[in-house]
């Protein structure tokens, strides 16, 4: 069996504060984890020396959209044709994992079958890329998030338009039995939508109630694009899995999300908000449009404090593939938590390790560093832990390991030996 040893390193995993070490892999599992001065046996092992670098686990975004395409006019999405589109998300799978992200929760597919069938290449080893949940197209109502159509003009861009109870269920189970993981919903309306704003609540409960009941029969799981106060109420009554966004939620609603911490996983994105007020990411924004975003972003930093407080799993990610926030830069969200939610380093980690890896329902076997767990490390230049900036820098990246083989591999002084 392949085996690697790393040596020389600095282990974090959540939990624990960081601690010098050493880490065998075998196959696709880590092996055997060292502490201090303990010496694993070199014996048929590659030897990694990892000079003082950070071993870790590798991260996890919590709300991806691999197949955004990043341009700025969403009819431009619409026009692309399927095929390219399936090549745009295979290098943008790629990409994440360059940037060491081994693992991606789709929060959209864009069009119905780009994830499953990047996610299936993956899997089968062909191509590069994390491993990935993969959903569908926001399925949205008449008027909601992406419907971009106009009566004279029929066009799809990020959305399926769906209305009525009936037709949600035939459309979740077609998209089960195409084999997505999870069904997304745009419940709530959205700041760039004219007519369904974000503090609308545009699907109906009834709607939301025939996509869980019918998903869970096939053993998927939901996730909602949901701002409205209205909205994450029925989304937690309706047992959805995935709550995104919940800026506008209340003080009533922020105790219903934490009597669910057990259950529901929560996502800010807040990446665009930081873009566009930031960096200039629309440029041009009229000023009735930026007063109401920072209004909006406060909302969105006041909701994640509050959340953080109250112990709820937040994952990071969400809307990297938009102008101004490429793919590959998803692990500015971590400066984010920490600027502007109030997370320490190493919890805001957490998020896109440990807590990640159990909205992946994979937390008994990815997201840390122990003996047994999937062998999914970054070793890093620096100390993330105390800094998460040095995660945005793939340069800092010294080798990326997924499922105990190397997508990035050390560079030539770091090998002591190879395997015979
Ligand atoms: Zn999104």
């Amino acid at each position: 069996m392949a085996a690697t040893l790393f040596t020389n390193v600095t282990v974090w995993t959540h939990e624990k504060a960081a601690f010098p070490g050493e880490v065998l892999v075998e196959g696709n599992r880590i092996a055997k984890v060292a502490t201090g001065a303990q010496q694993i046996s070199r014996s048929g092992a590659a030897v990694v020396d990892g000079a003082g670098a950070t071993l870790m686990p590798g991260l996890i975004d919590g709300h991806a959209h691999i197949p955004f395409p990043g341009l700025r006019n969403f009819y431009d999405w619409g026009a692309i044709p399927a095929e390219e589109h399936t090549l745009i998300a295979m290098h943008n799978a790629r990409t994440l994992l360059d940037a060491g992200f081994v693992g991606a929760i789709s929060a959209g597919s864009v069009k119905a079958r780009l994830d499953v069938v990047i996610r299936n290449e993956i899997e089968a080893g062909r191509i590069p890329g994390p491993r990935i949940l993969a959903a569908t197209p926001e399925l949205t109502v008449t008027g909601g998030l992406g419907d971009d159509r106009r009566l004279h003009f029929d066009v799809q861009t990020i959305s399926m338009v769906v209305d009525g109870v009936e037709n949600y269920r035939q459309v979740a189970r077609t998209f089960c039995r195409e084999g997505v993981d999870i069904i997304k919903m745009a419940v709530s309306g959205h700041q760039t939508m004219p007519h369904a704003p974000a503090q609308a609540t545009v699907m109906t409960e009834a709607e939301i109630a025939a996509v869980v009941e019918t998903t869970s029969a096939f053993g998927k799981r939901t996730a909602a694009h949901a701002r409205a106060n209205e909205s994450v109420q029925m989304c937690l009554r309706q047992g959805v899995d995935f709550l995104y966004h919940c800026e506008y939620a209340d003080e009533r609603t922020l105790d219903a999300i934490e009597a669910a911490r057990e259950r529901v996983f929560l996502g800010p994105a807040v990446a665009p908000f930081h873009a566009q007020l930031f960096e200039n990411a629309i440029p041009g924004m009229d000023r009735t449009a930026r007063e109401r975003l920072e209004v909006q972003f406060e909302q969105v930093c006041a909701t994640y404090q509050s959340l953080r407080r109250r112990g709820v799993r937040v994952l990071i990610g969400g809307e990297y593939g938009l102008p101004g926030i490429p793919h590959g830069t998803n692990a500015r969200d971590l400066a984010h938590f920490v600027r502007y939610f109030g997370y320490e380093p190493a919890e805001a980690l957490a998020t896109a390790t440990r807590y990640a890896a159990e909205a992946m329902q994979m937390g008994d076997r990815l997201g840390q560093v122990k003996e047994g767990y999937l062998a999914d490390l970054i070793m890093v230049h620096g100390r993330p832990y105390e800094d998460v900036a040095v995660l945005q820098n793939i340069d800092n990246l010294q080798a990326i390991m997924k499922d105990g083989a190397f997508h990035k591999r050390p560079a030539g002084a770091a090998w002591l030996s190879a395997a015979a």
